[in-house]
Parts: C-alpha cells; sequence; structure tokens
C-alpha cells in the first residue's frame, strides 16, 4: 500500500462503527487520528483508541458535535495543536430515524439534515482549512442515498443523496489546491446503527437481509474502513468526485 505514513486525520463519530474501524486501520499504516467522539452517544472512544495503540499507532480523542461549525473547526484545529498538520477529512458520523412520511415533521427533517449532511458540510470545509499541503477527504454516503429506496427513510435518503453532490462540487473546487473529495456508499454494515432494532433492521433482520446479499452476509464495519483508507491514500491519488459502493452486492441484484 501507499506510504501513508505520519499523515494525520480528523474522523467524526469514530467512537463506533466504520469511525472506529477506520481509526484501526489508519493506525496500521501509520496514519495519526483525532478521534471523534460524540458526548451524548454510549459509545466509547476509549476502546477506539486502545484499537488504535495496539496497532502501534497514535490518537487522541477529542469531542465532536457535528451540529455545531464551532465545534468542528475546533476539531479540525486539535490535529494541527497534536499532530502538526491534517491530512485527511472523514465525514463518518451519522444518525439514522425512522419516520413514515405523514410523521415525518419539518423538525424530524431538519434534525436530521443537520447531522447527516450539513454535518458533512461541515467536517469538510473545517478540514479543508487546516489543510495546507492537499489531503484527501471522504465522506459516508449509503445506498438509500444514491441507488436503493427505503421506506419510512426519507429524510435519511436525502440527506444521504445530498452528500453526494457536495463531495462532486467540492471536489471540482479543491482540486487546484491538490485536495481530493470522495464518498463511500455502504449497504447493510454491522454496526451500533444498523443493529437498532427500532430505527434499522436489528441483529435479526441483518442475519437474514444478509442471506440475500451476492457475498452472503452483511458487510463489517473494517470493510467499509479500508476502502476509505484507500481512497485517502496516494494508490487513488487520480481518484476525485467518486463514490464507491461497499455492499457485497446487494444493489446489483
Ligand atoms: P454508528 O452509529 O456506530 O456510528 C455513527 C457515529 O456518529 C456514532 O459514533 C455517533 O456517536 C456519531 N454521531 C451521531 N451524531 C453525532 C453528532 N451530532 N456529532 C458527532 N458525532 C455524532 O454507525 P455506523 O454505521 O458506523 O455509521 C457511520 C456512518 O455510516 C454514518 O454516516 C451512517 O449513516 C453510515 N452508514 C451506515 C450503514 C450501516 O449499515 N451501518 C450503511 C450506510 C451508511
Amino acid at each position: 500500500m501507499s506510504p501513508d505514513n505520519a499523515s494525520v486525520a480528523i474522523i467524526t463519530g469514530a467512537a463506533s462503527g466504520i469511525g472506529r474501524a477506520l481509526a484501526a486501520h489508519y493506525a496500521q499504516r501509520g496514519v495519526h487520528s483525532v478521534i471523534g467522539t460524540f458526548p451524548g452517544d454510549p459509545h466509547d472512544p476509549e476502546e477506539t483508541l486502545r484499537l488504535v495503540t495496539e496497532a502501534g499507532g497514535q490518537g487522541v480523542i477529542h469531542e465532536v458535535d457535528v451540529r455545531s461549525t464551532a465545534s468542528v473547526d475546533a476539531f479540525a484545529e486539535r490535529a494541527v495543536q497534536e499532530f502538526g498538520r491534517l491530512d485527511y477529512a472523514i465525514a463518518n458520523a451519522g444518525i439514522l430515524r425512522n419516520a413514515a412520511l405523514a410523521e415525518l415533521s419539518d423538525e424530524r427533517w431538519t434534525d436530521m439534515l443537520d447531522v447527516d449532511l450539513t454535518g458533512v458540510l461541515r467536517t469538510l470545509r473545517s478540514g479543508a482549512a487546516k489543510m495546507t499541503d492537499g489531503g484527501a477527504m471522504v465522506a459516508v454516503s449509503s445506498i438509500a442515498g444514491g441507488v436503493y429506496g427505503w421506506e419510512e427513510h426519507a429524510h435519511y435518503a436525502a440527506a444521504k443523496a445530498g452528500v453526494l453532490g457536495l463531495v462532486r462540487s467540492v471536489a471540482v473546487e479543491l482540486g487546484p489546491r491538490g485536495i481530493r473529495t470522495n464518498a463511500v456508499i455502504p449497504g447493510l454494515i454491522e454496526t451500533p446503527q444498523s443493529l437498532d432494532p427500532v430505527n434499522s433492521l436489528g441483529p435479526e433482520g441483518l442475519e437474514r437481509a444478509g442471506k440475500d446479499i451476492p457475498w452472503g452476509r452483511v458487510g463489517r464495519p473494517e470493510e467499509v474502513a479500508s476502502v476509505i483508507g484507500f481512497l485517502t491514500s496516494s494508490d487513488a491519488r487520480y481518484v476525485t468526485g467518486q463514490a464507491i459502493v461497499v455492499d457485497g452486492g446487494l444493489t446489483i441484484k
């Protein structure tokens, strides 16, 4: 793989799921991580840091709420304070909430977009502002926002679709500064989000759904993390404004 040793990343939502797996992946490649943790959630950022340290990497935990521009600015600044630079910004934090159209109030809609779409904007904007020597950014979308309809998730789908347009425009704008911007489009990945039986499929639903996926099972967080790692690495140095589906073939069937 490419020599991204000693590069520095900020990762939102890194106390669990895909973000945690990415911090561990980066540690194996010598990339230092600012591990974004959201104080309201039950996830344990110390476990992420333990995985990073175990892999011989360096990381620091930082509380960030992607609904606040000041909070995300401080998050990106932490990378510079702690490690002297910022190379990669990963807009991974997200929420998933059920709501049938009739119950999809303006408030629910706005709350969802604030995290899953505007939160991505804030992360890319603050991240790019701290990159002085080029860099790479990745936003986490969803098959629900690109290639798959999902009932009772219109607000989530709209936010995740918005991420794809946002990424393409930012990629064009920041290309001349040597900053690449891409997206990943995960399918069904076993994380706290999808294991939630109220807003998503839950453990049994995931197990059942996995049988219909060409690859025969749902995905693992590290299988998305490695694609994000590829997109930020110099192996993908001529790739920008793209979105890679990581779904074991779910959406091609
Ligand atoms: P997850 O719930 O483990 O991770 C989401 C993280 O976002 C959590 O750590 C949470 O604390 C954090 N977060 C929530 N609100 C926040 C806020 N306001 N500020 C900062 N952080 C906040 O689930 P995951 O599956 O690892 O999710 C990571 C990303 O992947 C999300 O954007 C999600 O929508 C996307 N995704 C997941 C799947 C899947 O099947 N798991 C599929 C497609 C897309």
